[in-house]
């Protein structure tokens, strides 16, 4: 595996590679999850490439972007033991020099639910992402659905500027007890972890109603504002059920819906969702 820091001395090595690249884009931290994301790389292309760079340009506030965590030795021997064949870890002035001026914007996938709490977030995910297709040129690019709304910006600017990546979106990865797994959890301290339940709680509670036949979705909105205030250290940014293709929000359910939430659980924001299909 060969680690590279430098984007001159990839963009010199790049032509050299033959067969299909497939490229998992993270911000490090590794976990199960991006494990998840590596391993499928690896068995669907010739040439596996981590990339790891944590944005400053899809952080709305400097602190989050400061405390982010950083653990570039344990990334390194995940990446090798998935069989990565190379880790792109460039810098920020590497990424994005001081003359830097070209952004990516997806206008209507990036205004709802995220966009509307983190503003620049997903001008700063188009941005980095196309210029990491860019670089690598990759057959495929692996996201996960934890970021529901990250794969449809991601899918949309794809198709809508023509690049040729295929952008394969693979489950979300949860631990043992429903928690989905986040570079962020690792800051929750063990109240909070049991806490943090509370999301995939909200999120299966719709589930259960939209099964047994309920089809208003302020009803199931004001379930999941309903079992999250029972949680005294959950503070609730939003909740939503929406069309998972336009993330319009819906008002009955005539079809699959995603419902999403975000939820500050002491100093640590999370966000989860599940995408769920109403029978009959
Ligand atoms: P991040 O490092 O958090 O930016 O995530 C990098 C990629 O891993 C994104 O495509 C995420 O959606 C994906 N990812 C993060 N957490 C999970 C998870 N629990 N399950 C599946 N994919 C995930």
């Amino acid at each position: 595996m060969q680690v590279i820091q430098s984007l001159s001395a990839w963009k010199e090595l790049r032509p050299q590679l033959t067969g299909a690249l497939g490229l998992i884009p993270t911000m490090g931290a590794l976990h199960e999850g991006h494990l998840a994301l590596m391993r499928r790389a690896r068995e669907e292309n010739e040439i596996a490439v981590l990339w790891i760079f944590v944005n400053p340009k899809q952080f709305a506030e400097d602190a989050d972007f400061g405390s982010y965590p950083r653990v570039m030795e344990e990334d390194l021997r995940l990446a090798g033991e998935c069989g990565m064949d190379y880790v792109l870890a460039p810098g920020a002035r590497e990424v994005y020099p001081e003359d830097f001026q070209t952004y990516v914007e997806v206008e209507q996938l990036s205004q709802p639910l995220e966009g509307a709490h983190r503003a620049g977030h997903f001008r700063g995910v188009a941005t980095v992402v196309a210029k990491m297709l860019c670089l690598t040129q990759p057959q495929r690019a692996y996201f996960g659905q934890k970021d529901a709304q990250q794969t449809l910006v991601v899918k949309r600017m794809v198709e809508d500027l023509g690049m040729l990546t295929e952008i394969v979106v693979c489950p979300t990865v949860r631990d043992q007890d429903g928690l989905a797994l986040s570079s962020r959890n690792a800051r929750l301290s063990p109240r909070e972890r049991k806490a943090a339940l509370v999301l995939y709680r909200a999120l299966k509670d719709v589930e259960t109603a939209l099964r047994c036949g309920e089809r208003d979705c302020e009803v199931l909105r004001g379930r999941m504002r309903d079992i999250l205030g029972r949680e005294p250290r959950a503070e609730v940014e939003y909740v939503s059920i929406a069309d998972p293709n336009t993330l319009a929000e819906c008002a009955t359910v005539a079809g699959p819906v995603l419902a999403s939430l975000a939820v500050q659980i002491g100093d640590t924001r999370l966000i989860d969702n599940l995408q769920i299909e109403p029978r009959g």
